[in-house]
């Protein structure tokens, strides 16, 4: 797997230098390049099981971002296929190389969701991590199979909405998760809240 220069724990796995990639999903937020725009460790991975990838099947990743989760996809299983979709170009390339660094051959298109899906083969499961609308929401549920496993992370009151009104129609888990970090308070430690985010998986 790649090699990642990292100041404080440096160690050597079977396939050479670098950094050791722990087995679990949510793997520390340093192993990827990023412009802020990433699914931080915890709630990485609260989409990686949400998602439950098994071996040999694919994921779209919609608003790829940093390739965070598209490429823990790809770590879970060597037999794994994930694609993200981004239209920055800067992110794309961005992906790109995380992706290359892990050692996961993710592919990436650069574009938006939904008009970049049409040439992407099938997937088993969908994250939406950006570009969340009633338009997407409708096209994926028009062009995904029943069966497929689809993801979303909202943190604005609009895209919340939009799930909300989603798992009304279709089901599923809605789950709201909010996370709060130790920080210096003074002399002493305070709770520093992140957004809430919104958690819908279901089962098309
Ligand atoms: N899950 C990502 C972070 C997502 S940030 C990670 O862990 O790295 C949301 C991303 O969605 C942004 O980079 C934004 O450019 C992208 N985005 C916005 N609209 C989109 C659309 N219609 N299709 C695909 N991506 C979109």
């Amino acid at each position: 797997r790649g090699e990642i220069a990292h100041p404080v724990a440096l160690a050597v796995d079977v396939a050479g230098p670098g950094r050791v990639i722990p087995r679990c999903s949510g793997i520390e937020d340093d192993f990827f390049a990023t412009d802020g725009q990433i699914t931080r460790r915890p709630m990485r991975a609260l989409a990686l099981s949400a998602l439950a990838p098994r071996s040999g099947e694919t994921l779209w990743d919609i608003g790829g971002g940093s390739g965070s989760i598209g490429i823990e996809w790809c770590l879970a299983d060597r037999a794994n296929r994930a694609t993200s979709i981004e239209p920055r170009p800067d992110r794309a390339a961005r992906i790109r190389a995380n992706a290359d660094r892990l050692g996961v051959d993710l592919g990436v298109v650069e574009g938006r969701a939904p008009e970049a899906l049409d040439a992407l083969p099938p997937p088993q499961a969908v994250f939406i991590g950006g570009g969340l609308s009633e338009a997407l929401l409708a096209d994926l549920r028009d062009r995904l199979a029943p069966g497929t496993r689809l993801v979303a992370h909202a943190v604005t009151l609009e895209s919340e909405a939009l799930l909300a009104a989603g798992s009304a129609r279709l089901g599923g888990e809605l789950l709201r998760v909010s996370l709060s970090a130790a920080t210096p308070l003074g002399g002493r430690r305070g709770w520093t809240a992140a957004y809430p985010v919104v958690q819908w998986r279901v089962v098309l």
